[in-house]
């Protein structure tokens, strides 16, 4: 089921959520809307969902305009992160409700409803916890609950707003996964909202990035990671160093004095992308001192303070940190090798 989302306004009184805004999602594909909070994406999600009416705009499923159709006309499931669980009903009832809820013509058989109920448990690996209710289960095991219900009905779309925002950081993690595999075997199409860079990057097949009501850059993750097309995608996708400097005759000039002179640009400098050497090297060098050093990592984190008193986020590899022997209060001398400027 592809999605549609075609110039869509929304106003809350004087004050606009959402900016003239399109969007599609291929049949089958999961899209992340990533932003920071107040960019507008819960509003997206509900206005795709029928639950919130756009001031102006389409949403299409599958070419068709459901602009004008209910929530339960839609076909669509949701997760959301503080979507409680029914707490007086146990697993199975919960994960059923959508079906039990059904008028009687459109209802299954009731063997049936418990083989689907079984199906979507065996699935997010809590069929053992048929009987549970939802204080027994750990924050993970119910928010798979919750997926499960809203997988029960049959959706043609799936939409998922934060469904893992409450989790710790390891659980997310796992969650993560495992939702990217149930969505490869599943197929169905999904727009999952998040707030969290990495986790979009991790689970999606594209990104859309978004902005105090606008959608600043769709791509896949590694588009908008390496080929950011402004400097608010940049800053908000992965770290970044942002330095005030200028291209003189072909050569990156970061130093003091060049950014107080003339128009100085924005130059973002990922932390994986410097050279370091313990003598000056060429003419984009500048000088550092080492502030600190976490070698606890896949790559070594330095944090550098720069001549002109910046603060510099550099990550290197084991090897050249041990070959340069850093160590705190050293000067180094520093190399942007790959950069932007917008
Ligand atoms: P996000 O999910 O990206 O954090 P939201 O879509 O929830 O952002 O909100 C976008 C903006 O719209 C925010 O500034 C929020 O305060 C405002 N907003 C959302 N819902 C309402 C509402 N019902 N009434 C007034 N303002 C709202
Ligand atoms: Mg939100």
């Amino acid at each position: 089921m592809k999605i549609e989302v075609r110039n869509i306004t929304k106003r809350f009184g004087t004050f606009t959520a959402l900016d003239n805004v399109s969007m599609e999602v291929p049949s089958g594909t999961l899209v992340a809307l990533l932003g920071p909070s107040g960019s507008g994406k819960t509003t997206l999600l509900r206005i795709i969902a029928g639950l919130e009416q756009a001031d102006a705009g389409n949403v299409l499923l599958d070419e068709v305009d459901c602009t004008q159709r209910a929530l339960r006309e839609r076909g669509v499931g949701f997760v959301f992160q503080h979507y409680a669980l029914f707490r007086h009903m146990n697993v199975f009832n919960n994960v059923a409700f959508g079906l039990k809820a059904r008028p009687r013509g459109t209802r299954p058989e009731k063997v049936e409803i418990h083989e689907r109920v079984f199906r979507l448990l065996r699935l997010v690996q809590l069929d053992q916890f048929h009987d549970r209710y939802p204080s027994q289960l750990s924050g993970g095991q119910r928010q798979r609950v919750a997926l499960a219900r809203a997988l029960a009905i049959e959706p043609r779309v799936l939409l998922l707003d934060e469904p893992f925002g409450s989790l710790d950081a390891q659980v997310r993690k796992e969650l993560r996964r495992w939702l990217r595999r149930l969505h490869d075997e599943l197929h169905i199409t999904s727009v999952f909202v998040t707030h969290d860079q990495e986790e979009a990057m991790e689970v999606a097949d594209n990104v859309a990035v978004m902005d105090a009501g606008h959608i600043e850059q769709t791509g896949t993750p590694e588009a908008v990671y390496h080929h950011p097309s402004n400097a608010f995608v940049h800053k908000f996708i992965g770290d970044v160093n942002l330095f005030r400097g200028r291209m003189v005759n072909g050569s990156l000039r970061l130093d003091q004095k060049e950014a107080e002179s003339g128009r100085p640009n924005e130059v973002f400098v990922r932390p994986h992308s410097f050279r370091l050497t313990q003598a000056p090297d060429g003419p984009d060098c500048f000088q550092a001192t080492v502030e600190h050093i976490n070698p606890a990592r896949p790559l070594v984190k330095v944090e550098l303070l720069s001549e002109w008193g910046g603060a510099v986020q550099v990550d290197i590899p084991h090897q050249t940190y041990q070959e340069l022997q850093l160590e705190r209060g050293m000067t180094i001398y520093v190399t942007p090798t790959q950069f932007k400027v917008f």
